[in-house]
C-alpha cells in the first residue's frame, strides 16, 4: 500500500468513560446521550476534502480498557493521526494516556511528523476538575502534540478538535468541508482556542 491512500485513518484512545465514543458520535452524528455503552471498537467514515480532490476520514472508536492488546498495536500501526482524550475530573485518566502515548512512539518511531491531539473532555464539568489546563499543556509540550479542551455535551471544540488534527498533517492537505479552503490565518487562530471557559 502507498502512504498516500485514500483513507485518512484517526485513531480515538483513552481510557473507559472519558467521552471517546461521545466526541466522535457529536461529531459524526451530532448527538449526545447521557448513558454509558461500553464500546470494543467502532469506524465510522466521513468524506472530506484533501489535496483538491476527496479522501475518506476514518475515525476508529477504541476500548479504553487494555483488554485487547493486539487490536491496539494493530490501531496504531494503521492509524495515520491520533487522539488521546482524558477526563478532565480524572487525573488517573491523563495518567492512563502515557502507555499509549509511548507505545505509539514505538510503533511509529519519528512522532513529530504524526498529527496527536491530547484532549481535556468534560470541560463543562469545571467544578470537579482535577486536571488543570496548564498542567496539560506541559505534557502537550514534552509530548510535541497539540492540545484542547473540549465538551462533547455542550458541544465545545468537537468540530475544532477534527479540524485542528487535519491541519497538523503536513503531507495532504485537508479540510472537512468539500469545497473548503484552508486559511493559514484561520490555523493559527483554531490552534489558540486550546482553553476551556465553560462554566
Ligand atoms: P468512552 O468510554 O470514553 O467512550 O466514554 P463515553 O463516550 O461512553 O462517555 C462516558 C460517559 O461520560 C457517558 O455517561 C457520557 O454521557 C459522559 N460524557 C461524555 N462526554 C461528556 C462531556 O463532555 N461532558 C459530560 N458532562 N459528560 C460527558
Ligand atoms: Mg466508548
Amino acid at each position: 500500500m502507498p502512504e498516500q491512500s485514500n483513507d485518512y485513518r484517526v485513531v480515538v484512545f483513552g481510557a473507559g468513560g472519558v467521552g471517546k465514543s461521545s466526541l466522535v458520535l457529536r461529531f459524526v452524528k451530532g448527538t449526545f446521550r447521557d448513558t454509558y455503552i461500553p464500546t470494543i471498537e467502532d469506524t465510522y467514515r466521513q468524506v472530506i476534502s484533501c489535496d483538491k480532490s476527496v479522501c475518506t476520514l476514518q475515525i476508529t472508536d477504541t476500548t479504553g480498557s487494555h483488554q485487547f492488546p493486539a487490536m491496539q498495536r494493530l490501531s496504531i500501526s494503521k492509524g495515520h493521526a491520533f487522539i488521546l482524550v482524558y477526563s478532565i475530573t480524572s487525573r488517573q485518566s491523563l495518567e492512563e494516556l502515557k502507555p499509549i502515548y509511548e507505545q505509539i512512539c514505538e510503533i511509529k518511531g519519528d512522532v513529530e511528523s504524526i498529527p496527536i491531539m491530547l484532549v481535556g473532555n468534560k470541560c463543562d464539568e469545571s467544578p470537579n476538575r482535577e486536571v488543570e489546563s496548564s498542567e496539560a499543556e506541559v505534557l502537550a509540550r514534552k509530548w510535541k502534540c497539540a492540545f484542547m479542551e473540549t465538551s462533547a455535551k455542550m458541544n465545545y471544540n468537537v468540530k475544532e478538535l477534527f479540524q485542528e488534527l487535519l491541519t497538523l498533517e503536513t503531507r495532504r492537505n485537508m479540510s472537512l468541508n468539500i469545497d473548503g479552503k484552508r486559511s493559514s490565518k484561520q490555523k493559527r487562530t483554531d490552534r489558540i482556542k486550546g482553553k476551556c471557559i465553560l462554566m
